[in-house]
Parts: C-alpha cells; sequence; structure tokens
C-alpha cells in the first residue's frame, strides 16, 4: 500500500462518523497536514500499514472515536489574571477532556476583548502556549460599537455584552439603547451577538439591597438559597424579554443566549425561533448535572450566574436540550483562585453573595454530562451534537471541526465510555484546583485527543504532550 502521506492511523470498532446515529467499526486515515483523508468501514490491522511508526498506529479497540469537543464558552483570563487561569493550564486542561478547540470569551483578561489592540494583546498572550485550538470573541461595552466590526475583520467569533454587573469592573454592562446602536453596527455581518441574559428591575435591586443590608440571622450568606433568591429567574426571563423584542428589529443579526438557566424562559424563545428570528441558545454542565437541592451550605465552588436552580428546573432544561429549543452545552469555565470563593475560610464565613460567581468544568464536561445524559437515554449522537456539531457551526468552523469527515481537520476525542474515574486534585490540570465536581465518581474515561493530527493527550503515554500544537482561530 502506498503511504498516500498518512501520518496516523486510528482504528476502532466504535466509531461515529458524520451522519451515523450510531458508532460503527472504522479506520481514520490522517495525512501530514493533519486533515481526514479517508475513513474505511472496518477495523484495519497495523500489517496494512507497515510504512508507518508502530506509535502512528493506534488500535483502540472498543473506545469511542467521536469528533473532538468545541467548547465555545471558556474564560482563560490571560493576560491580566493570570493566577486564575491562562493559556498553557487551560488548554492542557481542555486536551485532557477531549476538548481540541475553545472559544475565549472577552471578559475576565486585562484588558478585556473591546477593541483591536486588545486582542491583539490577546494574541500575543496566547502565542505558544496552547495545547489545542484557540480563537476568541469580543466584547460590547458602553461606547466601543465603533471597534466592533474592526474586531470581526481582525478575527474574532463573535460578541459578548452583559445586561447586569459582570463582576469585573473593566467590562461594564450595557442598557437597551446601548444594544440597539450594537446591533446597528452589526448589520449585515454575519457575526453573533450574544447576551448574558440576566436584569435587575428596580424593584429587584431594592430587595437585593434590602437583603444584603440585613446580617440577621434569617438569611445567612453561607446558605445557597439565600444567593439563589438574589438572582430569580425573573431576571433571566426579563433580559430574554429584551433581548428578543430587540431582536426582533435586526433579523439579519445572529443573537444568542449564553449560559441558559432558567427554564421559565424556554417558551418565549420557542416562540421566537418559531417566528424566525435568528436566534440560537446554549446551557452548561452544571445546569444540566447540579441541582439547587444539592448544594451543601458554604460550597461556593457552586456558585455562578445565573445560578444553578431546582430540580424541576433542569429537567425542564433537559427537555428543551433534547427538542432542540437549547442548541448546544459548553462549559463557561469561569475560574478565580480559591480566596475569591473564601474557601480558605470556615463553612459559615463563606458568604455566597460575595464570593466570585463562576464554576471551572473544563476537563470534565464529557464525562460530567455523559454521567447524566447516559441515565436519561442519550446518544452519543446526541452529545457529538451537542459538544461539537452545533459549537461548530455556531462559530464558523464547520467547514473543517465538529464531525469525524473526509477532508476535515482530525480533531478527535477517544474515549471509554464505560469505564468509571474520580476526579481529586491531582488529575485536575486547570490552574486552581477548585470544582464542585470534587470527588465526584464519573462516568466516560477520556483517553486520547487529537488536535489536527498532533496526540496531544495520551493516558498511557504520559499525559498531555510536552509541547503545544494549537492554532488561533482568527
Ligand atoms: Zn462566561
Amino acid at each position: 500500500m502506498e503511504s498516500k502521506n498518512i501520518k496516523l492511523v486510528i482504528t476502532s470498532s466504535r466509531i461515529l462518523t458524520s451522519g451515523s446515529i450510531d458508532p460503527s467499526p472504522g479506520t481514520i486515515e490522517i495525512n501530514n497536514s493533519g486533515n481526514i483523508v479517508s475513513i474505511l468501514p472496518y477495523k484495519a490491522s497495523y500489517e496494512s500499514y507497515s510504512f508507518l511508526d508502530k506509535t502512528r498506529f493506534h488500535d483502540v479497540g472498543e473506545d469511542v472515536v467521536m469528533p473532538g469537543i468545541v467548547d465555545a464558552h471558556v474564560h482563560l483570563n490571560e493576560p491580566g489574571r493570570t493566577d486564575w487561569e491562562g493559556f498553557e493550564t487551560g488548554t492542557k486542561a481542555a486536551s485532557a477532556g477531549g476538548v481540541t478547540a475553545i472559544i475565549d470569551m472577552p471578559l475576565n483578561s486585562i484588558p478585556p476583548t473591546t477593541t483591536v489592540d486588545n486582542l491583539k494583546r490577546k494574541i500575543e498572550s496566547a502565542n505558544g502556549k496552547c495545547w489545542i485550538d484557540v480563537g476568541f470573541y469580543g466584547g460590547i461595552i458602553p461606547g466601543n460599537q465603533d471597534d466592533l466590526v474592526p474586531l470581526i475583520e481582525a478575527g474574532v467569533k463573535g460578541f459578548k455584552c452583559f445586561l447586569i454587573e459582570s463582576g469585573v469592573e473593566e467590562f461594564p454592562c450595557v442598557n437597551e439603547q446601548q444594544v440597539r446602536k450594537a446591533y446597528e453596527k452589526l448589520q449585515g455581518t454575519k457575526t453573533i451577538f450574544m447576551f448574558h441574559a440576566e436584569m435587575e428591575s428596580e424593584d429587584q435591586k431594592e430587595s437585593n439591597k434590602s437583603c444584603e443590608d440585613s446580617n440577621g440571622p434569617m438569611c445567612p450568606s453561607h446558605i445557597y438559597k439565600r444567593f439563589l433568591d438574589s438572582r430569580p429567574k425573573s431576571l433571566e426571563f426579563n433580559a430574554i424579554s429584551l433581548v428578543i423584542r430587540v431582536a426582533r428589529d435586526f433579523p439579519t443579526v445572529r443573537t444568542h443566549i449564553v449560559h441558559l438557566s432558567a427554564a421559565n424562559a424556554l417558551d418565549i424563545i420557542r416562540k421566537a425561533k418559531s417566528d424566525g428570528i435568528p436566534l440560537t441558545v446554549e446551557t452548561c454542565f452544571h445546569y444540566l448535572c447540579l441541582s439547587a437541592e444539592e448544594i451543601p451550605s458554604g460550597r461556593t465552588d457552586f456558585k455562578c450566574c445565573p445560578p444553578v436552580r431546582e430540580d424541576s428546573n433542569r429537567e425542564e432544561l433537559w427537555k428543551a436540550l433534547l427538542d432542540g429549543t437549547i442548541d448546544y452545552v459548553v462549559s463557561d469555565h469561569s475560574p478565580c483562585t480559591a480566596d475569591l470563593k473564601f474557601l480558605d475560610k470556615e463553612v459559615g464565613d463563606r458568604d455566597f453573595l460575595k464570593a466570585w460567581g463562576g464554576i471551572s468544568t473544563l476537563q470534565f464536561g464529557l464525562p460530567v454530562l455523559w454521567t447524566e445524559a447516559r441515565k436519561r437515554g442519550c446518544s452519543y449522537h446526541h452529545l457529538t451534537t451537542w459538544l461539537s456539531k452545533n459549537t461548530s457551526k455556531q462559530v464558523g468552523l464547520n467547514d473543517r471541526k465538529g464531525e469525524i469527515k473526509v477532508g476535515y481537520d482530525a480533531d478527535i476525542v477517544i474515549w471509554s465510555p464505560e469505564e468509571t474515574f474520580r476526579i481529586s486534585t491531582d488529575v485536575i490540570q486547570f490552574k486552581n484546583k477548585v470544582t464542585p465536581y470534587m470527588g465526584k465518581e464519573l462516568y466516560g474515561v477520556v483517553k486520547k485527543t487529537i488536535v489536527r493530527g498532533n496526540v496531544v493527550y495520551d493516558v498511557d503515554n504520559g499525559g498531555v504532550a510536552n509541547a503545544p500544537c494549537g492554532k488561533l482561530l482568527i
């Protein structure tokens, strides 16, 4: 057999190729450029590939071979808050979790990605430090509407704004008038306008303030319910109502709701979608896999905004994911140092209201979701649709990523859905070993992760690769 410039071969009895519902036996041939050149419908033996070094022939037995995960919502915080995370630790963690591309959010780095100059600083920080492929979003803040089109030309994959305080002062929220100005600038582009959809009414601001002022025993702030009550579903419902109302006036711009938590907004989302508004919606691993009832007092590692809600809410999110109202699932990996979660303090002193809101999941999204999804009878096809195909499509990478298909990038996760592991600090690759999943036993062990034909993680061969090979997606 000719070598056909093949540099890597993967063969398995369970490969999920593009368009198939169930995995089947197959052999994937990958060329020197990192593209899939052929997919053979049978399991091959090394003898057919003896021109290759043995280390380049991966017979993975019955492990499932799926498209690499494209996580379209991640905060790596570099430059500026590199004690929280960074490109190196963040992308190594991603590689260990089967993630082959991420899109980095514009905030929590300093400066935020709100101008072309700031994007350049981001790119300089990321260069040579990425173990997987990394793209960037821009941010919309008051007064930067003239930076938006230049940012698109410089390669951002979309824009995010807040309708409520973001938690960092360099990324202020916008009001309806500013949102409209930004929409006007974005008309005719193919970009996405993404909303952190929580918005306080004046009444809510007042009631939160009086709650913060009272230190009485009626509402101790280390109890999760106190925090949950301060971010009710109405905040999301109000914001999403506004977003849909404005989006109706700008039908040529794609609108997106990030990290939906409140299920009571699903009906207006369904209506907007059926009216033909180009609206997409994501939710996160934590909203599908955690519930308010199980959060112990003082466990501020479970805090994020919007909050993890009740079990009944979670069931509605699952229905919406399965019926397509929710388009895809992301991590919203948003780490910080342990002291900002007060985890160095006694339980009674860990104030949910003041703790940093963000959950670290980047490395564990696949097993976290699978552990829940397998109980619900979901298929590998569901997983790959939610984690790879739809996220790639959202950020315009679906001509080369998100599916196992001839001509596509060889971005692949190889994993064992039947095996379990327990999350402990020594398996965590991200910088701060803080996660609400600590100690949990999960189904789904990632064995190898491959980015454009490069093995970036191999559980049997030293774990994370020694050198970075990630490209910037700009
Ligand atoms: Zn986020």
